[in-house]
């Protein structure tokens, strides 16, 4: 054993957390050696346990808390893991907000050393509960009947979940109802091991402003068992279901989603309001999954955007035209760009719905389509990027600093990736005036930001 660890596993040691890591997880330091161990709160004092030791960090399991933070509040559930994806349940509202806030200036200074940067008091929930407007839960089997909720932290194992205490009633219902249906039909849940059975994932997506429902059904197999009687089923008891769709997907892997789509019943998509722009939401689609907040962070965007109504806007990786819809209401042209082709059929037709004729969407990277138009001639005014965690491409980051928008949107979900783009483009003659964290995922550990850079002319 490295005789650097100051640890051995299976010891029992008395620790104070110092910090909070991104995934929720407390940091207790031994002599320098970090130790992380969830459920740990900065400024606890604890008894762990040594669970796995590495090289240059291991990891504990919290056995006895002898002095609490003021921000760790009873959770309302009677086991936090029920309730996947939820990990700082244990953090109070209060605390969560200043955690996520706290987070978004500390990436910015270490990876994007922007050290004057403007960031704002974060905007959160009023009410921080039962917002996601979807679900995708995987199903399995026990005892002779279906289960459905989520996978048990680092395993394969389904957990049994009856309510979300983060989706919105109308998503727990709808895959409560789906699970005692399917069960009921004696439909065979996936198995993930021997790579047999039917049922994998059930989707659900729930439009808030519309009270439109869509349901997925996911199956490893092209046929669906019982279809008709299912279809049935689900129509009289949900009456809020406008769409159910089909989705096979063949291949082992943890992607969700597979290739071929058909709609069972009902409409090809379910719409939505934003503001006062309606979208029409297809199976495949991204779209926000907190619609209050998603508000919040558009309204956010059209402010640093700051349009007058002369300008051409670029917005990359747009999804279903989301913001490009927003924004082509004060611009004079909008040209959204995402890699997903259904959803750009979908953003399409959502210019249409809302008589939008100035925004055009492409299918393709953005890291492709955007530097072609540049070469081609076709310049923005305004340029809004909202990527996957990722960030942005290079070739974008470069095309942008060739093509000199005046001004850059930088919607973000990733405070990390963030600030390696920003400071990117800071290094290519931007300047980062201000950043706006907003709460979209309360419960979570996940960051979303907005931010507004400007050409600097000097
Ligand atoms: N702005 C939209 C979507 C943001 S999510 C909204 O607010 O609803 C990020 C989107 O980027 C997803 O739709 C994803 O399909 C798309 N995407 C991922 N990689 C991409 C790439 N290289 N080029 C273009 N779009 C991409």
């Amino acid at each position: 054993m490295n005789k650097t660890v100051p640890v051995t596993k299976n010891e029992y040691i008395d620790v104070v957390f110092e910090d909070l890591t991104h995934e929720g997880s407390g940091v207790a330091k031994v002599d320098g050696y970090p130790l992380f161990v969830p459920n740990g709160l900065p400024g606890e004092k604890a008894k762990v346990k040594v669970i796995k030791t590495g090289k240059s960090y291991g990891f504990g399991k919290l056995i006895e808390l002898y002095e609490k933070s003021p921000y760790r509040v009873e959770i309302p559930s009677s086991d936090r893991q029920k309730y996947g994806g939820c990990q700082l349940e244990h953090i109070s509202y209060a605390g969560q907000l200043k955690y996520k806030e706290n987070q978004v200036r500390e990436v910015l200074t270490r990876i994007g050393k922007l050290e004057d940067v403007v960031v704002h008091p974060i905007l959160g929930m009023d009410k921080p509960w039962h917002y996601r407007n979807k679900a995708q839960v995987p199903v399995g089997e026990k005892d002779g009947k279906l289960i459905a909720g989520f996978f048990k932290p680092r395993s394969h194992e389904i957990v049994d979940t009856d309510e979300s205490l983060i989706q919105l009633p109308e998503i727990n219902e709808a895959v409560q109802t789906i699970k005692e249906i399917c069960s009921r039909l004696g439909i065979p849940a996936y198995q993930e091991e021997s790579h047999k059975g039917v049922l994998r994932h059930i989707m659900a997506r729930f439009g808030k402003q519309t009270g439109e429902l869509m349901v997925v059904l996911i199956t490893r197999t092209a046929d669906l068992p019982q279809k008709d009687q299912l279809i049935e089923e689900i129509v009289a008891r949900l009456p809020k279901v406008k769409s159910i769709v089909h989705n096979v997907n063949s291949k082992r892997t943890n992607v969700i989603l597979g290739e071929k789509t058909k709609v069972l019943w009902g409409s090809e998509v379910i719409y939505d309001y934003i503001g006062d722009v309606k979208f029409a939401i297809s199976a495949l689609s991204f779209y926000q999954v907190n619609p209050v907040q998603t508000k919040v962070l558009y309204d956010k965007a059209l402010e640093y955007a700051d349009l007058s109504g002369e300008e051409t806007v670029i917005d990359a990786y747009c999804g279903i035209g989301t913001i490009s819809l927003f924004l082509a209401q004060k611009a004079k042209n909008v040209f959204g760009v995402e890699v997903v082709p259904e959803a750009i059929e979908d953003a399409k037709r959502n210019a249409e719905l809302n008589g939008l004729a100035n925004a055009e969407f492409a299918a393709g990277e953005a890291e492709v389509v955007i530097p072609k138009w540049y070469k081609e001639g076709n310049a923005a005014d305004v340029l809004v990027v909202d990527p996957p965690r990722k960030g942005c491409d290079e070739a974008l980051l470069q095309t942008i600093i060739d093509m000199k928008p005046k001004k850059v949107v930088y919607v973000s979900c990733n405070p990390a990736t963030l600030a390696r783009d920003l400071r990117i483009l800071e290094d290519g003659g931007y300047k980062t005036v201000e950043v706006q964290p907003v709460d979209m995922f309360p419960m979570t550990t996940h960051v979303e930001c907005v931010s507004q850079l400007i050409l600097d002319e000097k």
